[in-house]
């Protein structure tokens, strides 16, 4: 039975990187509702299913309320005194290399940036990654080398107004709900649509051109499109001459490239590219989204050079109502790394080569010198017995990260393992001590939405127990190791502090964004922000866009032993890891997560039937799964949810040699009935 709230606080959804504003109704200490904020810019009060209905894992009765310390193998509460001393005095022995820190995309701007402050000031280290590396790590190499900054260049309503929406290795329906229906809004209104994607996702309904190619052949697809555009002279020489550089080598790669090879590569024909090619070039606007399915490869970062090259081609960048899109996934995976949860940069993607000297100053310490090590070789590392310590903040790596076995032993292998968190999880087992975090609601703060907007959270309710917030956990112990520079009472003092070290933020104050959320940069407190970036010129150094040459090179391709090909991707009932939402009852009733999808002629090719089961096997391991028919896959692809625990067995840990990311999208597979 539904309760009325006795009074609502006006917050940010804690699910994806759409950002929603919320108004969350509350009775006693407790969530009862929320509604969608009708002024918040970004969805004009909408809310998807997990925004409305999927907030209340916040009263849940599993929430941790008490510092735990592990003894003879058991968890025994302890007082916050006590665990902070211990961890304190633990932390002292390990020198910097032995450190490591594994940030959050769940936790706020101001978290971010102590943890990052934590391990280079106090654990002397640059080993601090967060979970970007596995999802947009290659736009943030690519568009950062190709335009300067990595951020999505424009703003989530510019979509309804551009002529042609490139919708690419995204299932915005399922994964950015009010995105999606923003995109729906602008067909409505005469944009043009073009769907990319191997399933016949529901966007594709609403498609004027949809390209179903093969997994994995992203980049000779842009490519393609490239080449016609270039062959039909529809060009922005213009564009190209006064803002680029690098384009006669990209013009000659183009030309080296025939149509039976990209035909072939991709599983599309020549007409059909070509015709999506004219589509976006014509139109006088056009913008590009993409999501995971274009960054989880291996070839991440040659997939989103690609689509670099194809909005420089055609002048769609630096202009209102165009530019290159990435979606993140969750909801301050921007801020994350705005802060500086990188290993090779500080906050404001300040190099760690060449801004040290200035961090120095304001940190009033001597940093490290050395570059850190990204996510994946952490755990590398603590299976080598490099890495001793780690300090894990909301995140439940077990089974986020690739080839999850190797992950166990390095948890296994880790000396003195803090984990950080709002639940127990999968990963919380392998902990030293677990500390109990606020969770959004119970915390104020700032987060960065996908499309750059900072925005104010705000404490609705008291925390369950002695939770507290993560920055205070972060402050207590660097305080208690007799460190300087954590003396914050609150997070708008760290906020003034990150304002004075990131450029694009100085302009950005916690009584500006009281009103409404600002995008950055935003560089003094008279600058609006910004709603789209290169206005006036690329933030490279020289001030001019460049095109870069993606390699066509392909990752694991179908074999006898393994002739399907798994994609991985997220429903929109779920979240990641579940640590929020399977303690929502209820919302498996909209749609359960716990299948391998197939297309049914796989099906009878195998002799099974839905509901029969099937051992999932590839190089890395296996996993039992339910059958369940989707006519929308193609034939030889099979899907499942990384929602499904587990999964991540089967993925490869084999990574984009330029960002990092391991190859999380397509794996090959056998499918074997039971
Ligand atoms: Fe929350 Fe994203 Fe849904 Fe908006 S679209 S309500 S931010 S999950």
């Amino acid at each position: 039975k539904s309760e009325k709230p006795s009074r609502e606080v006006k917050t940010v959804c804690p699910y994806c990187g759409v950002g929603c504003g919320i108004y969350l109704g509350i009775r006693g200490n407790r969530i009862v509702s929320a509604r969608g904020d009708p002024k918040n810019p970004v969805n004009n009060g909408r809310l998807c299913v997990k925004g409305r209905f999927a907030l209340n894992f916040v009263n849940s009765i599993e929430r941790l309320e008490k510092p735990l310390i592990k003894e003879d193998g058991e968890f025994k509460e302890v007082e916050w005194d006590e665990a902070i001393s211990f961890i304190a005095d633990k932390l002292s022995k390990y020198n910097g290399d032995e450190f490591a820190a594994i940030a959050s995309a769940k936790c706020t701007n101001e978290e971010n940036y102590l943890l990052q402050k934590f391990t280079r000031t106090v654990m002397k280290s640059n080993n601090i990654d967060h979970c970007a590396r596995l999802c947009h790590a290659p736009s943030l190499v690519a568009l950062k080398e190709s335009l300067g900054s990595g951020a999505m260049t424009n703003s989530i309503n510019e979509l309804k107004k551009s002529a042609c929406i490139l919708a690419i290795g995204t299932n915005t329906t399922e994964t950015h709900p009010v995105i999606a229906y923003k995109i729906i809004e602008a067909v409505k209104n005469g944009s043009k649509l073009i769907v990319v994607n191997p399933t016949r996702i529901e966007l594709v309904r609403h498609a004027d051109i949809y390209l179903r190619n093969k997994p994995g052949t992203d980049v000779p697809l842009i490519l393609g499109m490239c080449k016609a555009i270039l062959e039909e002279d529809l060009i922005d020489h213009e564009f190209i001459k006064e803002r680029t550089e690098g384009f006669e080598s990209f013009r000659e790669y183009l030309s080296g490239l025939e149509w039976d090879e990209i035909e072939l590569l991709t599983g599309i024909s020549h007409d059909d590219i070509r015709e999506a090619g004219i589509l976006y070039a014509s139109s006088p606007t056009a913008s590009i989204i993409y999501a995971m399915g274009i960054t989880q490869h291996v070839n991440g970062t040659d997939n989103v050079f690609a689509l670099s090259n194809l909005a420089l081609l055609t002048g769609n960048v630096g202009r209102v109502n165009t530019g290159i899109n990435p979606l993140r996934g969750q909801n301050n995976v921007q801020g994350s790394s705005d802060m500086g949860a990188l290993p090779d940069m500080y906050p404001g993607y300040q190099s760690i080569d060449n801004h040290r000297e200035k961090f120095e100053k304001k940190w009033n310490c001597k940093l490290p010198t050395e570059k850190g090590i990204i996510l994946p070789e952490i755990f590398e590392n603590a299976c080598k017995g490099k890495i001793k310590a780690l300090y894990i903040m909301g995140e439940n790596p077990i089974l986020s990260e690739p080839d999850i076995k190797s992950v166990e032993e390095a948890l296994k292998n880790i000396e003195f393992l803090i984990v950080q968190d709002i639940f127990p999880s999968e990963t919380s087992k392998f902990a030293d001590v677990i500390l109990p975090a606020c969770s959004f609601a119970e915390k104020d703060g700032t987060f960065t939405n996908t499309e750059r907007r900072v925005q104010l959270i705000r404490s609705a309710i008291r925390p369950p127990g002695d939770a507290k917030p993560d920055w205070w956990i972060i402050s207590k112990i660097a305080k208690k190791m007799g460190a300087a520079g954590f003396e914050f009472e609150n997070p708008r003092e760290i906020f003034n502090e990150i304002r004075e070290v990131v450029p694009s933020y100085s302009g950005i104050s916690y009584k500006r964004l009281e009103s409404e959320g600002i995008q950055w940069p935003c560089r003094s407190e008279e600058d609006p922000g910004s709603t789209f970036l290169y206005k006036d010129g690329f933030t490279r150094e020289n001030g001019r866009a460049k095109f870069i040459l993606p390699s066509l090179k392909l990752f694991e391709t179908p074999d006898k032993d393994y002739p399907f090909m798994l994609i991985t991707g997220r429903s929109l009932y779920q979240y990641h890891t579940r640590t929020m939402t399977s303690k929502v009852r209820g919302l498996e009733k909209f749609k359960d997560w716990k299948f391998l999808e197939m297309n049914p002629v796989d099906g009878e090719r195998l002799g099974v039937r839905e509901g029969d089961f099937v051992l999932v096997k590839s190089r890395r391991g296996a996993v039992k799964a339910k059958v369940k028919f989707n006519e929308a896959l193609m034939e030889g692809v099979a899907f499942m949810s990384f929602h499904f625990a587990l999964v991540n067995c089967l993925t490869s840990s084999v990574r984009d040699p330029l960002s990092g990311m391991p190859a999380l999208k397509v794996s090959c597979v056998d499918l074997i009935p039971q």
